[in-house]
């Protein structure tokens, strides 16, 4: 650890150039908890440039907490849709019905009630009561890792038990008298834009003359990278049942991913291990006939699919997904109710309803092309 005059100088020098520099954003105006919590909510596992809009739709539609305790959590995630990671939409909407139930309505200022609430942790319920109250909250976030490992010339993962502990304690240590709200902004400022992954801006930073990794020339090698992820690779089938103007959907049920959102019928078509070929990789399939079966199991549908050329590749956590489209237009027998809540909407009705991201692509094509997928 540095001693007091390094983190005085760290401190002031931080300051100084976060009141210079800091980027214009909609959450740092009015600086309520209420905002903050929205805003990193939001920035968890999302760009800035990305959530500046779903800021600014969210708080226009729920501009209190009352408002959004208040909404349909179809509402909550509407306006959620595009930004992914669905459950945070659903923790939030939760919390914002406790803060009313249990708190009269008014964001809780102590530390214990914050981070107990939906969706918090130690980092948000930190940053949340530095950023909006000036409280003397320390933060570690991925900028923050990444900045006090290069700024601790710590050469092991910085993700290890132990080394997260020295990150809080050295935040924790860093902290001004006043202004801990600037500060920790900075910190994360500053680590999102000169202290990058890979080829930091070290001649603009303020702090290069405090930074022993830069001043070793180690920056390469500071942070240790984290273990690789390993990818499975994934192959799932969409099917688009049309009946005159309408088309099958379903809701997700409580407690997945994506519960409390409308997606047409999908299915893993991953079969087995067998399912891949000599060098691992996954084997195409034509699932029209095995889709078929599952979709009269689950629906009570007679349907004739056929496989189209359209293809989606996405990813979700550790997963590579290649998503196939298929098309069915004869359908006959009666929709059965079942666990998923199957239903038919027309597209207006879909358009209104929240989806996820492939399932809107999806929607999107059969708006723009009159189905012709
Ligand atoms: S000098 Fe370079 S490595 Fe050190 S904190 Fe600044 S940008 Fe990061």
């Amino acid at each position: 650890m540095h001693d007091t005059k390094w983190k005085s100088a760290f401190r002031r020098k931080m300051l100084k150039w976060f009141s210079l520099h800091q980027r214009d954003l909609p959450w740092r105006q009015n600086k309520t908890p209420y905002r903050i919590w929205v805003s990193e909510i939001m920035l968890q596992q999302t760009q800035v440039v990305t959530v500046v809009d779903f800021f600014n739709r969210f708080i226009l539609a729920f501009p209190t907490v009352e408002k959004l305790a208040a909404a349909k959590e179809a509402e909550v995630l509407k306006l959620w849709e595009g930004l992914g990671y669905y459950r945070r939409a659903r923790q939030m909407h939760r919390a914002a019905q406790i803060i009313v139930d249990e708190h009269e309505g008014k964001f809780p200022v102590d530390f214990d009630s914050v981070v107990k609430l939906p969706g918090i942790g130690r980092y948000t319920a930190g940053a949340i009561l530095s950023i909006a109250l000036d409280q003397r909250q320390p933060i570690l976030e991925g900028n923050t890792i990444r900045l006090f490992a290069r700024l601790l010339e710590m050469k092991s993962n910085p993700r290890h038990t132990q080394n997260q502990k020295v990150l809080w304690e050295f935040s924790t240590s860093l902290l001004p008298r006043k202004q801990c709200g600037d500060f920790n902004q900075s910190l994360m400022e500053l680590g999102s834009e000169i202290c990058h992954p890979k080829r930091p801006k070290c001649l603009i930073c303020p702090v290069h003359n405090l930074c022993p990794t830069a001043i070793k020339g180690l920056q390469t090698t500071i942070p240790v990278a984290a273990p690789k992820v390993k990818y499975e690779s994934v192959n799932e089938a969409i099917v688009v049942i049309r009946r005159r103007s309408k088309f099958l959907v379903k809701q997700y049920a409580e407690g997945g991913r994506w519960a409390g959102l409308w997606d047409f019928p999908r299915f893993n078509l991953n079969l087995s291990q067998s399912n891949h070929d000599n060098s691992g990789n996954l084997k195409r399939v034509d699932g029209s006939s095995r889709l078929g079966d599952l979709l009269k199991d689950q629906t009570g549908l007679i349907v004739k699919i056929q496989k189209t050329d359209r293809q989606i590749k996405h990813a979700v956590t550790r997963f590579k997904i290649t998503l196939d489209c298929y098309i069915a237009n004869q359908v006959s027998g009666r929709l059965t109710k079942n666990q998923e809540n199957y239903t038919w909407m027309t597209l207006a009705e879909i358009e209104a309803a929240p989806m996820s991201v492939t399932a809107r692509k999806i929607a999107t094509v059969i708006r723009d092309t009159n189905c012709k997928i």
